[in-house]
């Protein structure tokens, strides 16, 4: 019996745990990667009794590091296995002033955000394109649409998955590889703790519905490459992309300013 393979990056909490339950439901075998072995092994679990007829896997890399990166290479090589579809979800936010943030957890951002997402998409570019198919989901942000005071780097780094994934789309569209591009707003998940952002007011969605979400999108044959979750997470791309990113900037920088104070008083 042949399995059809999604790789999933991140896959131990929030929005790549529940993406691995929806594409699970849709018959998809999945390959679940993070740090967090437990975890990993418990949605294994879980998902191989929701749906025993197909398979599921872990490897447990750090992405930060080279060899957490090859680790992942060389287990798809060992197993003769391609993901035809592949999310590369795997991501940590900072908040705070740049001029307060330690270097080193500004360069661990840059590694997973930017790095492991470069080398593992270009790692599954080539066989995707020897194969011709495939589909990959690149995870943004809004705020990858417009710069964020507070958060300078992390919306750096998700301005660069958009960018990247959107030219990257055009390149493998004519080998009949898809790519998408996931720009979820604020989503309840572990990442504001880690973030150190719960201190926020915001409104926030929950990670399965970003998930029902991105896995309705991907099995659908749409063309369309942004994937925004949520009618007020579209607008407010919509608005901001209407004016010029230093006033897109200075909202943020007030808002987030706004909220703060707001939780503090
Ligand atoms: P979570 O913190 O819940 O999930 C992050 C996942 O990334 C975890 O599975 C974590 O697993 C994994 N991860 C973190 N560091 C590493 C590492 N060094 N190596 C391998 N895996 C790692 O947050 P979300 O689900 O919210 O985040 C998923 C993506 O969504 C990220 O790219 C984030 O930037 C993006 N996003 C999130 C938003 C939100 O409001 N939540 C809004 C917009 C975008 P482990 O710790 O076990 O390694």
């Amino acid at each position: 019996m042949e399995y059809r393979y999604a790789l999933i990056t991140g896959a131990s909490s929030g929005i790549g745990y529940h993406i691995a339950h929806a594409l699970a439901q849709q018959g998809l075998s999945c390959v679940l990667v993070a740090r967090r072995k437990y975890r990993l092994e418990e949605l294994e679990d879980e998902l191989l009794n929701l749906y025993p007829e197909q398979r599921f896997h872990h490897i447990e890399a750090d992405l930060v590091s080279e060899t957490g990166r090859k680790t992942v290479q060389e287990w798809f090589s060992k197993h003769g296995i391609f993901p035809e579809i592949f999310i590369n979800n795997a991501g940590i936010g900072t908040f705070g002033p740049v001029s307060r943030e330690h270097i080193q957890t500004a360069r661990n951002m840059l590694a997973l955000n930017v790095e492991a997402l470069s080398e593992l998409t270009y790692w599954w570019a080539r066989e995707a394109v020897t194969q011709k198919k495939g589909t990959l989901v690149l995870v943004s942000s809004v705020l990858g649409f417009f710069p964020c005071p507070y958060m300078a780097t992390y919306s750096a780094t998700k301005a660069y998955v958009l960018s990247f994934g959107l030219a990257l789309r055009y390149e493998l569209a004519r080998y009949g590889v898809r790519v998408f591009v996931l720009c979820p707003g604020a989503t309840r998940t572990e990442f504001q703790e880690k973030a150190g952002m719960t201190h926020l007011t915001m409104i926030y969605m929950k990670p399965e519905k970003v998930a029902r979400i991105t896995a309705r999108h991907i099995v659908k044959s749409t063309h369309r490459p942004l994937i925004i979750p949520g009618l007020m997470n579209k607008l407010s791309v919509i608005l901001m992309r209407r004016i010029p990113p230093s006033w897109a900037s200075s909202i943020m920088g007030f808002l987030i300013r706004h909220a703060k104070h707001e939780s503090q008083t």
